[in-house]
């Protein structure tokens, strides 16, 4: 796929002079439920009412979506509140009936993304479609996977296309339902720079008041937008309880954002220091993240020298490391100076985990 300026004519378009904002209920569940937050939505910076109606829950025997039923009730919102419509679709049977309802945005979930059968079946179903259709990254961190999607339906003529990022699925659990791996969105940024790209911070956090940060973050990333599941009553809502939040938070979480618009060459020289001082954290971040990993493994094999009774210090060993990392630190334009600083200090921390362990 090219990357053309006209990935972004769409978003362009709407003149917005703030991010884009898509914001409505994880799933529709009543006609009133859907109605109400639309109408506590309106006059909002909510420019897209999503609303699940097909919901594809990980196990069986949990709420499955209201089906195309709901479907109405979105043509109500749009024709109530003015506000245009959102809904995830997972095959063709889908796509045509969010498409004879006139749904204005359609996105793929996460757990379409990872089909190429399914992404291939939607994308034949939009073929030309001047619809915005909306792809999530896969459950799992595989870039390719998420770009391949990108491709399937730019490939079937689909102009007015965008990605979320929802965060990824792990096997550890972090502080997170699902894991930002925010090096996986600036890599895509950087492959499709006009690609518009969503933030989803209620399925990265899976928390309420955790969104706000992630929110903050993607903007300083350049994103173009968020996505915000949001509920009049969030704590009984039959999916995704404990991520929603009500609209009037919604609006306030809007206030505090600090949103840097391009307008002069002072602004776009900000932005730009800004845009690359947020990739410079989130790289730190992993850096301290593999540190602490590391630590872990070193403390393994201090638990398994104490038993042997073997020393600490194995030089021999220690050499070979040394003098890997220099030819590799040169594949990679660091100097021998700053590979052998840096694994010296490495390896001071590691025999200072080691002795703790043996003392013990
Ligand atoms: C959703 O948006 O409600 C949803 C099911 O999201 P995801 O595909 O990211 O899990
Ligand atoms: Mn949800």
């Amino acid at each position: 796929m090219e990357n053309k300026k006209e990935l972004r004519t769409w978003l362009d378009d709407l003149q917005l002079d703030h991010p884009l904002v898509i914001a409505g209920p994880c799933s529709a569940e009543t006609e009133e439920q859907v109605l109400k937050i639309a109408h506590e939505l309106k006059d909002t910076d909510v420019s897209y009412f999503r609303a699940g109606i097909w919901k594809p829950r990980t196990r069986p025997g949990m709420f499955e979506g209201v089906g195309a039923l709901g479907l109405k009730w979105l043509q109500r919102v749009k024709a109530e509140t003015g506000m245009k419509t959102a809904t995830e679709v997972a095959n063709a049977a889908h796509v045509k009936l969010a498409l004879e309802h006139d749904v204005d945005l359609l996105w793929i979930g996460a757990r379409s993304t990872v089909s190429p059968f399914i992404v291939q079946e939607i994308a034949d179903a939009l073929e030309g479609t001047d619809k915005i259709v909306l792809i999530k990254n896969p459950v799992n961190p595989d870039l390719a996977l998420w770009l391949g999607a990108v491709e399937r339906l730019a490939t079937a003529n689909i102009k007015k296309l965008g990605v979320i990022h929802r965060g990824f699925s792990t096997y550890e659990k972090t502080k997170y339902r699902n894991n930002p791996e925010w090096q996986l969105a600036i890599e895509l940024q950087s492959k499709f720079p006009d690609l518009p790209i969503i933030n989803d911070p209620s399925h990265i956090t899976g928390k309420r008041d955790m969104i706000f940060d992630v929110s903050q973050k993607a903007l300083d990333l350049n994103f173009d937008g968020l996505m915000i599941e949001t509920h009049f009553d969030p704590e009984n809502a039959w999916s995704d309880a404990a991520q929603q939040v009500t609209p009037s938070v919604l609006v306030q979480i809007m206030k505090d954002l600090k949103i840097r618009k391009e307008t002069d060459q002072e602004a776009e020289y900000n932005n730009a220091l800004n845009n690359l001082r947020a990739n410079i954290d989130v790289i730190d971040h992993q850096i301290i993240e593999l540190l602490g990993k590391r630590m872990n493994v070193v403390d393994g094999i201090g638990t398994l020298k104490r038993q042997k009774n073997v020393s600490i210090l194995q030089s021999k060993r220690w050499n070979e490391i040394l003098g890997a990392m220099v030819l590799e630190g040169q594949d990679h334009g660091l100097s021998e100076e700053f590979i052998l600083k840096m694994f010296k200090a490495i390896h001071q921390e590691s025999i200072n985990h080691q002795e703790k362990i043996i003392k013990k």
